[in-house]
């Protein structure tokens, strides 16, 4: 691989990629894919180099926009902004002074080299020691253990990097090397949060969205489309299906205190079927355990009767403040707390917060909700 002389360029380091053993290249393929799909539009070029990429940038190509996508991205430790040189250590020299030159003397700097290729007439030590001394000659307050900021020079065969800015990535794995799920999203501030955590973890989101809308291309005027689009930051291009609820709440009447339960049977019963079409094998959800009336233990058992797929809900363990805090830093909250107009506003003010699995079979059956589900299924539209 060749590089110009101090080309500027990004370096992308895997994260837990390296624990996974035998499925490693798969991994790092379907994390290829998914930078290439992020920075779509970009003028950039993706490279494989040992164990990282290298993002070459084009004339077009904009840092500050490739940053904030990279920062997106599921699957890696961290992103350097990087120089790249000649295998040589006068070069290495002459591009580390230069790049100093340019950095906060007010920081506490560390200097540190690596060397990924080895048969070369010098060590990490020599470049340590001589951009040391320069670093020391420019005032530099300079320590290994408590710096703010870091020169870093990695030395490969074809050429030598050296970088001053260090992003931390988001880790996790890449999406889609855990599967399909199927993540049911509500306009509320939980589902988002439950989304980007089933992603974290590898997870090729298909959304559900259960809507109150007598039509179901209404939904696309709501902020459903807009709350999509800030998921997508994270998983471009996902399938969202949009479901109405209106053959569900005609028949739900009758289920007076326990509508919210069976709304909740519903949207399992819905998922599941959605999932099985599109090869998912999971569904999530946002709920946390005894948040609110409708989450007690009973009826999380209840409402997943009949549902052979696993129910992942990662947001169990978390207080209501802990789900905020992510929503604000993932950048959904905002759109999240916007009124909207939910599906189970009307008779739910008084929930039944102890259900049986045998008095949810029952409604079931009394609903007929197996048929609300299939005609539901057909008025459903993908957005
Ligand atoms: P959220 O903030 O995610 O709406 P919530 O605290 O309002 O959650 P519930 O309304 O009981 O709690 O919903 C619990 C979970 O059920 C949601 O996190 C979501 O996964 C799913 N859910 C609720 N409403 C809908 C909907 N209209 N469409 C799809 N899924 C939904
Ligand atoms: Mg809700």
């Amino acid at each position: 691989m060749e590089f110009s002389a101090h080309e500027k360029l990004v370096i992308v380091h895997f994260g837990e990629l390296w624990l996974r053993g035998r499925n490693r290249n798969s991994y790092i393929k379907a994390l290829a894919r998914n930078v290439n799909m992020l920075l779509a539009g970009e003028d950039v070029r993706l490279d494989k180099l040992y164990d990282r990429f290298v993002i070459r940038l084009g004339r077009d190509a904009d840092l500050g926009r490739i940053k904030g996508r990279l920062n997106h991205l599921f699957g890696i430790s961290n992103f350097e902004i990087a120089y790249a040189t000649k295998s040589e250590l006068k070069s290495i020299v002459k591009l580390s002074t230069e790049l100093l030159s340019g950095m906060d003397k007010s920081k506490v700097l560390k200097v540190s080299a690596h060397r990924t290729y080895k048969d070369l007439p010098f060590t990490s030590v020599d470049i340590v020691d001589k951009v040391f001394k320069i670093a020391k000659e420019m005032e530099f307050p300079l320590s290994n253990k408590d710096f703010e900021s870091e020169l870093k020079v990695n030395v490969t065969k074809d050429a030598a990097f050296v970088s001053c800015e260090k992003v931390r990535g988001l880790g996790g794995l890449p999406v889609g090397t855990s599967g399909r799920g199927v993540v049911l999203l509500s306009g509320g501030i939980d589902s988002p949060v439950a989304a980007w955590y089933a992603m974290k973890r590898g997870v090729e989101p298909i959304y559900v969205h259960i809507h109150g809308y007598p039509d179901s291309k209404d939904v696309a005027e709501s902020k459903m489309p807009e709350l999509l689009k800030i998921l997508e930051n994270y998983s471009p291009d996902p399938k969202i299906y949009y479901v109405p609820s209106h053959f569900f709440q005609l028949s739900a009447m009758k289920a007076g205190r326990y509508e919210l339960i069976l709304l909740k049977s519903f949207m399992f019963m819905v998922a599941e079927k959605i999932a099985e079409k599109e090869g998912a094998n999971m569904i999530f959800t946002g709920e946390s355990l005894g948040q609110v009336a409708s989450q007690t233990p009973s009826n999380i058992a209840a409402e997943g009767e009949g549902i052979k797929m696993p129910i992942l809900r990662p947001l169990i363990g978390f207080d209501k403040q802990e789900i905020i805090k992510v929503a604000r830093s993932i950048g959904t909250y905002e759109l999240s707390i916007l009124p909207y107009k939910d599906v189970c506003s009307i008779n739910s003010k008084n929930p039944k917060t102890q259900t049986t699995i045998g008095k949810i079979k029952e409604l079931k059956k009394e609903t007929k909700l197996g048929r609300i589900v299939a005609r539901t299924l057909k008025s459903s539209q993908l957005g």
